[in-house]
């Protein structure tokens, strides 16, 4: 058995083996280990492999789903290994022949289908990457093979975190030789275990169109639209694993769209991060842009939602289209209401459909159908006549598009409750099938013909008590106690009549030629009604699969339908405003209000939010966006008006109308945030690194269409240190990027550059004192704070009396010294930073190369601060 394992177990790398043995999948060897830390089960010992103990443990296969699940949850890949002989078939062979077993499927976080394994809201994407190396091309291709959406495109090593970021796939899957690049190590290992390694063979670029026209039963790819080689061998990569994961069955997926990238906003990851659009920082949903905005009330519309706002649009025409469709079920004329209450029973069909693709789905997919296109031709009804808006126009066509030939099949077909498994039949209405009926009659009939004979034969021998009985090892038998016995076999008219099955402790049981016979009937006719039920799903599967791509049309419109009534409800019950969104560079919101903290502080009944105004479009003729320079003190509100502009601009570009009395955006086309504080110590980076190196990433990438957040940067070092950051930052922003900035600080030395630079404006939030106490009024007002307040924050915080007024001591001393040395002086001291680039001097060749080498041996990754400005300085020495 051992032997049978391993090669099993080898045939299957990277991939937990649940085993099976009898009533239990068992996992054995480091398997047990990792599966019993995971799982908190007993790990045991069995046997001994090469001298050494075998660790194992085990789920019973009854709760294997549980289990599954959680071990997916932690990105671990299952293989599950059946028996695929009755043992007592092995036994046959010899004494001591092993049971036959291989794996049937594997299970893998991006390749599940049950039900109980998916999260109702959530896509679960697989993810293949492909590169050619000749052409230097990159692609992605991905799959969710719940609902069967398949999409790709074009990526580069600079782009590949953005892009990974923003599908957010559950497993990616990778060549080997990409999977060792060291350029992409870093993007890798910030999706760790989920992504894989696997043969280049299934990548292979060759046979790609091959594969991919093999799996669309077509013979070329042509109607598909112009993809690259790249595209080509990531999309047969991504099919490869969906076939080597489902074994045998096949997905109906959609052909495979390309994604267009130029049309969606940019967002970089850690902005991403940082403004918590689907998950806090800590990992929550609780708290969330998405949590606070999600008013939808079915699970595709949950996805469709989520995918929307991870790629926000760009383009003025489609937001107005999808903005149109809110304002549609703004109106007060009860048709976003009445279209929930349809919208509420709408099964999964999606995924319904691509279980019963996969030969995995039963009754209860069909009935999902069933109930999923009645409420397509519902909504469909509820519509018509309206006057719709583009994309709900198109939905509504959709809509009518349904394939009436299967509702009107399923809805004749099916009854009305579902048995879980085909097997156990019982789901076909009767009146459909006149065989099945009969069948069904025939064997309902032959069970009250025994009812009868009970009597008769407990009249006929005079034994009250005699019972027939039915057991799976002797069919229907004839009971009486061990007392009452001798009536039936006495005599031997009798023992002709009633022929002795089994003597128990206390009864004794018999049968009848008539009791056989009339059982062999039940037997056929409900062995032939199962089959005819059998006949009739497997006709209904495969007419839904056949019109897969409708089905999933309808149930695309029903998600937009429900997205945009949603979004509706929202803006309706927390007073959202239509933004308006244009190609201009305007940045003009009045109001505004923090989706997430606004509805917080509601729920815990505190003060109401504050509404604040932000313009930051292009003034006096100026073709360029401004700058807002926010001070203020701790607690003051700096951050949470940062981040409330911010996903305005984002809620405005996913098409959903926004918290404020009105909002008038230009197109962004990038947005970039540097907020809060976050350590990323696992890759050995200090917080000033990380500060640092987004930053970076701003200054190096920010154009004029972009938005850029600031929060407090050159917090992470010494004061001096971090105002001259912070202040040459703002020049080079305000100077080179010329983007719509929102920068806070506490460096009330900076609002000095407002002389200087014409774009930047300082504003503050405005705090009272009353009694030496701080009020926060978190509004953001005109000005400069003056001073920090943050003696009194520290006190509001407890810090002990001694500490806060041994402090306010030394700050005075300290304010005594400076007056006199503002950063105001500076202001007429410093030339103005200068954008233009150094104007580039010639520099010999040797030196060039020699710089270039030393260049080759730095791997900025792995150096501290203090290493990488001595590596600067020895650079310098060599030029
Ligand atoms: P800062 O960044 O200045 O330290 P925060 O933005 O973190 O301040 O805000 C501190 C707290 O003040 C928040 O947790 C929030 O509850 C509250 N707050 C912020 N802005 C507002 C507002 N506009 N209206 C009401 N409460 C607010």
């Amino acid at each position: 058995m051992m032997a049978q394992f391993l090669e099993i177990k080898s045939a299957n790398p990277g991939l937990l083996l649940f085993y099976r043995m009898g009533d239990f999948y068992e996992l054995f060897f480091e398997d047990a280990e990792i599966a019993s830390r995971a799982l908190g089960i007993t790990l045991t010992k069995r046997g001994k492999h090469l001298g050494q103990d075998i660790p194992m443990c085990g789920v019973p296969v009854h709760a294997a789903d549980d289990y599954l699940q959680k071990l997916i949850g932690l990105g671990h890949r299952v293989a599950v290994c059946e028996q695929l002989e009755d043992p007592a078939e092995a036994k046959k062979r010899g004494s001591k022949s092993v049971v036959r077993r291989d794996v049937t499927r594997l299970v893998t976080p991006a390749t599940i289908t049950e039900d109980k394994l998916l999260e109702p809201g959530e896509n679960a994407y697989l993810l293949a990457l492909a590169r050619i190396r000749a052409s230097d091309q990159m692609a992605y291709a991905f799959i969710d093979i719940s609902t069967g959406e398949f999409r790709l495109g074009e990526t580069a090593p600079a782009r590949l975190l953005p892009d990974l970021t923003r599908i957010a796939p559950r497993e990616i899957i990778v060549p080997e030789a990409l999977f060792h690049d060291p350029e992409l190590r870093p993007v890798f290992d910030q999706f760790g275990r989920a992504v894989s390694a696997h043969p280049a063979a299934l990548f292979d670029s060759a046979t790609a169109g091959d594969r991919l026209a093999r799996y669309f039963g077509v013979t070329t790819l042509d109607g598909f639209g112009d993809f690259s080689r790249a595209e080509l061998a990531a999309a047969s990569g991504a099919l490869a694993y969906v076939e080597k994961t489902q074994v045998s069955e096949r997905p109906a997926l959609q052909r495979p769209q390309r994604e267009t990238g130029a049309q969606t906003l940019f967002i970089d990851p850690a902005t991403r991060t940082n403004l918590e659009l689907e998950r806090t920082l800590s990992g929550q949903r609780d708290g969330s842009l998405l949590k606070a905005i999600d008013r939808t009330v079915t699970g595709a519309g949950a996805r469709l939602l989520a995918a929307r706002l991870r790629a926000p649009l760009t383009d003025v025409a489609a937001i107005a289209e999808r903005l149109d469709s809110v304002s549609q079920f703004m109106a007060d004329d009860g048709l976003g209401a009445t279209l929930r209450a349809h919208l509420k029973a709408l099964p999964d069909m999606a995924r319904a459909l691509s279980r019963l693709s996969l030969n995995r789905g039963g009754p209860r997919d069909l009935a999902a159908i069933r109930g999923g296109l009645a409420v397509a031709a519902s909504v469909h009804q509820v519509l018509s006549g309206a006057d719709l808006g583009a994309e709900l126009h198109e939905a509504r066509a959709m809509l009518g598009a349904a394939p009436a030939e299967v509702a009107d099949a399923l809805e004749k077909a099916l009854d009305d409750d579902m048995p879980l498994l085909a097997r156990d039949g019982g789901f076909v209405r009767t009146g459909h099938h006149d065989e099945l009926d009969e069948m069904r009659a025939l064997r309902d009939q032959s069970r009250r013909v025994i009812a009868s004979l009970q009597a008769d034969y407990a009249a006929e021998t005079g034994v009250k008590s005699l019972k027939i009985k039915h057991n799976n090892v002797l069919g229907y038998f004839i009971e009486v106690t061990a007392l009452n016995a001798s009536a039936l076999n006495a005599s031997d008219d009798a023992k002709a009549r009633f022929i002795h099955r089994q003597t128990m402790a206390n009864a004794m049981r018999f049968t009848t030629t008539e009791l056989a016979d009339l059982e062999s009937r039940i037997a056929n006719a409900a062995g032939r009604a199962l089959e005819i039920e059998l006949a009739v799903f497997e006709q209904l599967r495969a007419l839904s699969v056949a019109h897969a791509d409708a089905i999933r049309d309808a149930a695309h419109a029903l998600a937009v339908i429900d997205v945009s009534v949603a979004l509706a409800d929202l803006a309706a019950s927390e007073g959202y405003c239509r933004p308006v969104v244009d190609d201009s560079r305007t940045f003009r919101i009045v109001g505004g209000r923090h989706p997430v903290v606004e509805q917080a502080l509601r729920r815990q009944a505190a003060d109401p939010f504050v509404a604040n105004d932000c313009d930051l479009s292009p003034k006096d003729g100026a073709d360029h966006g401004a700058l807002w320079l926010l001070t203020g003190p701790n607690m003051g509100g700096k951050s949470t008006f940062l981040r409330q502009n911010a996903l305005i601009a984002i809620l405005a570009q996913t098409g959903s109308f926004v918290p404020a009395g009105q909002a008038h955006i230009g197109i962004v086309d990038r947005l970039f945030s540097r907020v809060g504080a976050s350590d990323d110590l696992a890759r050995g980076r200090s917080t000033f690194m990380v500060e640092m190196v987004e930053t970076a990433a701003i200054l190096n990438q920010a154009g004029e269409n972009a938005l850029v957040i600031l929060d407090e940067i050159g917090r992470g070092t010494a004061t001096f240190d971090g105002l001259s950051i912070a202040w040459a930052a703002i020049e080079y922003l305000h100077e080179h990027n010329r983007c719509r900035t929102l920068f806070a600080t506490h460096f009330h030395e900076l609002t000095a550059l407002h002389e200087k630079l014409d774009r930047l404006a300082n504003v503050t939030m405005r705090v009272k004192e009353w009694e030496g106490e701080v009020v926060f009024l978190h509004e953001v007002g005109q000005g400069a704070a003056d001073r920090s307040y943050g003696v009194q924050v520290a006190r509001l915080a407890g810090l002990p009396d001694a500490v806060v007024s041994r402090a306010r001591q030394v700050l005075d001393q300290l304010e005594e010294q400076n007056r006199d040395k503002g950063a105001a002086a500076l202001i007429d001291d410093l030339p103005l930073f200068s954008a233009a680039p150094a104007a580039k001097q010639s520099v010999p060749n040797a030196v060039r190369s020699a710089i270039e080498a030393a260049l080759d041996d730095l791997s900025p990754d792995e150096m501290t601060p203090r290493a990488a400005l001595e590596a600067l300085y020895a650079l310098k020495a060599v030029a």
